[in-house]
């Protein structure tokens, strides 16, 4: 079994022709009300592959909450964890989307992820220390993923750190974390690099080594197209991503790190579990949309079976 300690959002995206100017009304062109936020992504994308799912979280049920919640049960995900929050709102992200420029603006609100505290994890206690891998990410407030991993640690349970978005880290976190999953945005941030100092690669490569030093044993850096850069014990290696046709690559890296704990929960070794995770997110990216482009286990091919 795999626990998801993280957030669950609301996403309403308005598309119109362009963005409105401050205090402009525009006609719109479509509207769409999807379930997003880290956490419930990477626990979507798990539960698609294959994986037995519990999320940890806590949702405002002021508007949406219960939506987002059955939403979650419709995917197979175990919710029994889930705290509702009578009084709170969710997260909520109102997106508007200019069709021509491409470009958007977004207002979120962190709602009732922010609420998430250490209490809330003991209440999910027997569900951490029966997992085989607890996955948590940083749009929740840092002090509930920590709570995770002490409990996890205790028991042997492997812990995934997707630390994204790009934040400062709490070092106990760190301390507490088997594998960092991070793009390279968040890697060099994490390191302390400046900005691309050459190649993303080689961003990858130099940010990998300062954080392995500072002794994470695991980490793997996101590449997008190029694929991921391992870091571990064994040395640095790329493993290339597949070629595919991209045409939305939102909730690319919450669908590889779903399919890298789906692998490792499933005891396969670290490399195995980096390819899963891209076969996975390959083909999210080659469709349109979020939790709903994420792959089922039989999409993945005979090499992935269950
Ligand atoms: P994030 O969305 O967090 O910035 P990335 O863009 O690095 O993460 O994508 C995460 C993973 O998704 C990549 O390592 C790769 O496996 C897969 N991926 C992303 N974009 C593509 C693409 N254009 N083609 C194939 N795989 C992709």
């Amino acid at each position: 079994r795999i626990v998801v300690v993280g957030s669950i959002n609301m996403d309403m995206i308005a598309h119109a022709r362009r963005l409105p100017l401050p205090g402009e009304t525009l006609p719109g062109e479509d509207f769409e009300m999807a379930p997003g936020g880290k956490g419930a992504n990477q626990a979507v994308a798990a539960a698609r592959l294959g994986a037995a799912v519990s999320f940890v979280s806590r949702v405002g049920t002021r508007v949406h909450g219960r939506a987002l919640i059955a939403a979650l049960r419709a995917e197979g995900v175990e919710a029994a964890q889930v705290i509702e929050d009578d009084a709170a709102l969710p997260g909520i992200a109102v997106i508007m989307v200019g069709r021509e420029g491409g470009e958007n603006s977004i207002v979120y609100i962190p709602g009732s992820n922010a609420a998430l505290a250490p209490a809330d994890i003991q209440q999910a206690r027997t569900a951490l220390q029966q997992a085989q891998v607890v996955v948590g990410q940083l749009e929740v407030p840092q002090a509930a993923v920590l709570e995770a991993f002490r409990i996890a640690r205790e028991h042997g349970v492997w812990t995934l750190l997707n630390a994204a978005p790009a934040l400062t880290v709490d070092p106990a976190l760190l301390a507490l974390t088997d594998s960092l999953v991070v793009n390279e945005t968040e890697a060099a941030q994490l390191a302390g690099l400046a900005d691309a100092i050459a190649s993303p690669e080689a961003t990858a490569r130099t940010a990998a080594e300062v954080l392995r030093a500072r002794g994470l044993p695991c980490v793997l850096v996101t590449l997008g197209a190029q694929g991921v850069l391992i870091a571990d014990a064994s040395g640095l290696r790329l493993v290339p991503a597949p070629r595919v046709q991209a045409v939305d690559t939102v909730g690319a890296g919450d669908t590889f790190v779903g399919g890298v704990a789906t692998a490792l929960a499933e005891g396969r070794t670290l490399d195995e579990a980096v390819r899963l995770g891209q076969a996975a997110a390959a083909i999210a990216v080659s469709r349109v949309g979020v939790q709903s482009a994420m792959p089922r286990r039989d999409e993945l091919g005979a090499e992935f079976a269950a």
